[in-house]
């Protein structure tokens, strides 16, 4: 079959690659239909975000079942699934307490689209992909959406909706500041703030195409570079790509026992001013989405119309053209199979 492949920084190839077979009665083989990019897919091709050896690229994803083992229930092929990117059983004590990305089945950090460090399992832009364990991940996509509006639902739409959704239920009507730069997930943040019934939204970014969006979306647009303080806020979410001075702006921003949630990923410790926060009262969450878990919250609002992933992607794209494309800047675009 054939794949997507970033052989080393810069370089894309389509290749021949041996298919997956199914390997146990809890498996399926999906074939992916729509794809699009993670924020850190470009990062990853590019060599901004260091990933050694070779990758098999792409982690969201719509796919039809093609083939399922003999103890599969949840799925049949010919099904259409949201697959997540991160592999896990759905049935150990941590899967179903929530911890999806930590799941007991798997070696840490198995998952879609990362090469060796993700456990080798594939990549979105193949033929065939292998689901270890079917009916733990895989989502029937719901009615009455475009398959389109669904891919991103893998990663980036789910980490959208945990950077605001868990603390606006504790808090409702909580003023939140979303800090762009990583590419889509602080604008679907924007998006899941909306609905789930904050104060004011505002966004915060230099990117014009991104700043319209965040309007649209219904956020008020705060153009220019991340200051060292952007106002008082209940909640922030620190969205910005590999800026130093995003963490501290987003601390400083907060209101007495306010929440930051860093959706970015650090890979350089940033200064905390913590002499400030101490007197202030702060708190700070970084982790990675709990890409299975927040799927079906993610759906239901994606169903019932209160959150629209396409006023965030970009262009819906040829399969053919993924890696020109994924070689240009067009905002998060969406590749779908003839
Ligand atoms: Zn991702
Ligand atoms: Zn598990």
């Amino acid at each position: 079959m054939r794949a997507l492949i970033r052989t080393e920084p810069g370089c894309l190839v389509w290749r021949e690659v041996p298919a997956p077979r199914l390997q146990g009665p809890l498996e399926a083989l999906v074939r992916p239909t729509v794809v699009t990019l993670c924020d850190i897919d470009r990062p990853m091709v590019d060599g901004r975000f260091p990933i050694p050896g070779e990758i098999a690229l792409g982690h969201e994803l719509v796919a039809e079942v093609i083939e399922v083992g003999d103890a599969v229930r949840a799925v049949r092929p010919g099904d259409r699934v949201v697959v997540p990117f991160q592999i896990s059983c759905g049935a150990c004590d941590r899967c179903t307490t929530g911890l999806t990305a930590h799941c007991r089945a798997t070696p840490p950090r198995s998952q879609y689209g990362f090469g060796a460090i993700g456990g080798d399992h594939g990549g979105a832009f193949s033929d065939l992909l292998r689901v270890p364990f079917a009916d733990g991940m895989l989502v029937r996509a719901p009615h009455g959406v475009p398959l389109e509006a669904l891919a991103c639902a893998s990663d980036n739409l789910g980490d959208g909706y945990r950077a605001v959704a868990p603390e606006l239920a504790r808090r409702p009507g909580a003023d939140v500041l979303v800090l762009g730069g990583i590419g889509s997930v602080p604008l679907y943040t924007v998006a899941f703030a909306r609905a789930c019934g904050a104060g004011r939204v505002d966004y915060l970014d230099h990117d014009r195409d991104r700043l319209e969006v965040a309007q649209t979306l219904g956020a008020r647009a705060l153009e220019g570079p991340v200051p060292d303080r952007a106002g008082d806020y209940d909640l922030v979410v620190d969205g910005t790509l590999l800026d130093p001075k995003g963490l501290p702006c987003a601390l400083r921003s907060l209101r007495p026992n306010g929440l930051c949630i860093g959706v970015t990923i650090y890979l350089t410790d940033p200064h905390i001013p913590y002499f400030e926060l101490y007197f202030k009262g702060a708190r700070f969450e970084t982790a990675r989405v709990q890409a299975r878990a927040v799927l079906p919250s993610v759906l239901e609002l994606v169903q019932a119309g209160r959150v629209d992933p396409t006023l965030v992607n970009g262009a819906v794209l040829p399969w053919e053209a993924a890696p020109e494309a994924i070689a240009g800047d067009v905002r998060k675009p969406v590749f779908v199979r003839e």
